[in-house]
């Protein structure tokens, strides 16, 4: 009898980012290293709203959904709507793309196979049709394992009657969510619990049993093994890969918007570990008051400062028409001021000393990951947990706790980069870049991300 020979199936995933900067990263970063260490081809099924540019991605196949919102702003004025619109007006395209891509392969012998859809968290509507579908399902988390702790408990402080937060209640430890304070919690401080609990369910499945084959989050399991055990304990079938921090993983340009490469020359001019690099993330604005505040604060400080001022970013305005008159003249050449940096070579300068911070999850690793110690200023969401844990758990950062004050800001920023103060502070930033340097490499420690990424190939290959 003759024997065939059977060459070996080609396994495509889809991956489905929620079109914002801080989830596009990840996602592209988990699709580099899958494609380039686990062979799959991948697609990119994303909304035409800010996506990134294909042709940087020649190794990628790229889909697009129809998100059915009239008119995006690059920051937007209700976050949380977009992302419910998104997981309505979504589903028709992507059901229609998924079912073409399938229908494509048959599955046999050397044919390509869709092995799997991983989907951000936020994007939860993929879920009920790939179950539909038939097929499998994986969910990327893009938030610490706290942030995502304290987000399911929202639900709970809300029928426990917390909402709206009291002002009187805002210092007081939130129950059963140590260290953190009803004010670190992930929810505006003012406003109820209004939209918010539909998308919080939809993406924790608060109400449906999970049908992915596994969790996959972009944090380590032995920078929060706590809580880590905890939700562990609480999502027994599924199992959960922790595989952070992803751009330690993998590099990928992920930025959607150009980076002003010529501030590095800037830094290359400036003192070692003497530049306080002032970045607040890709969604967050600010009023014109708070920009002057910050203004005052990086002058008076009288240290050198890279100032990263995304175009919108400041309400009414285009771009820093609102910086207070004088500013300009008190800082000279010891600041500058740019539309987007290149954060990750930036945090990497030898000249970056302190890293003051919105504290979104992303740019939380890219600092712990270079040992930059940081000013936490968090302004929402998941931002304020990450801001109570850099501080308080890990202890690499100080927050301002009042908001955004010149007299404040002038003294974080002393406290933070002198040499005496700032030492103790300095030093477990560069304990921790140590340690997820060898995380990332090494194999052996079951806490390590590599054993997890390694676990998730060999899941992801065995369909
Ligand atoms: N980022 C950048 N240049 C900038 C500011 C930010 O490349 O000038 C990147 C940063 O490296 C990070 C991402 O944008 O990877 C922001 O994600 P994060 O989770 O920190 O905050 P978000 O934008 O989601 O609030």
């Amino acid at each position: 009898m003759e024997e065939q020979t059977q060459s070996p199936k080609r396994r495509r995933l889809v991956l489905v980012p929620c079109p914002y900067q801080g989830h596009i990263t990840p996602m592209l970063q988990l699709g580099t290293f899958l494609h380039n260490n686990g062979g799959f081809s991948i697609t990119i099924a994303h909304t035409r709203f800010n996506s990134p540019d294909p042709s940087n991605y020649p190794f990628f196949q790229f889909l697009y959904l129809d998100d059915g919102i009239p008119k995006h702003e690059a920051i937007p004025v209700d976050l949380i709507a977009v992302l419910l619109d998104l997981n309505v007006n979504c589903r028709a395209s992507f059901e229609d793309q998924m079912r073409r891509l399938i229908g494509g392969g048959g599955g046999g012998a050397g044919e390509e196979v869709v092995a799997g859809v991983i989907y951000d968290e936020v994007m939860y509507f993929c879920e009920e049709i790939l179950s539909d579908l038939k097929v499998r399902s994986f969910i990327l988390r893009t938030t610490c394992a706290a942030a995502s702790l304290a987000r399911m408990a929202l639900v709970r402080l809300n029928d426990e009657g917390y909402f709206p937060l009291k002002e009187c209640m805002l210092q007081n430890p939130a129950p059963e969510l140590h260290p953190l304070r009803f004010k670190d919690l992930p929810i505006s401080l003012t406003t109820g619990f209004t939209k918010y609990p539909t998308l919080v369910k939809g993406m924790y499945n608060l109400e449906t049993p999970i049908k992915a084959e596994a969790i996959i989050w972009n944090t380590m399991e032995w920078l929060e093994e706590s809580i880590v055990a905890q939700i562990k304990s609480k999502s027994t079938t599924v199992p959960l890969f922790f595989i952070g921090p992803l751009h330690r993983i993998a590099s990928a340009r992920t930025s959607v918007l150009n980076e002003d490469f010529n501030c590095l020359q800037w830094l290359d001019e400036q003192a070692n570990g003497s530049v306080v690099y002032v970045a607040i993330g890709s969604i967050a604005s600010l009023g014109e008051k708070e920009l002057g505040e910050m203004a005052w604060g990086l002058a008076n400080s009288q240290q050198p400062f890279l100032w990263v001022v995304q175009p919108g970013a400041v309400r009414g305005s285009k771009w820093i028409e609102a910086l207070p008159d004088g500013f300009r003249e008190a800082v000279g050449g010891r600041g500058c001021v740019v539309k987007w940096a290149p954060q990750k070579e930036v945090l990497a300068h030898r000249a970056v000393g302190g890293f003051w911070s919105h504290c979104g999850w992303n740019s939380s690793m890219e600092s712990l990951s270079e040992g930059v110690p940081m000013l936490c200023s968090p302004c929402f969401g998941d931002q304020k947990v990450n801001a109570r844990y850099l501080s308080h758990v890990w202890r690499v950062g100080l927050q301002l706790e009042n908001g955004l004050e010149r007299g404040e800001i002038e003294n974080g920023i002393k406290r933070l980069m002198d040499e005496e103060q700032g030492r103790e502070i300095r030093d477990r930033a560069k304990h921790f870049k140590e340690k997820i340097e060898a995380h990332v490499k090494v194999e052996e420690d079951q806490f390590s991300s590599r054993t997890h990424l390694k676990d998730l190939v060999s899941l992801l290959s065995s369909f």
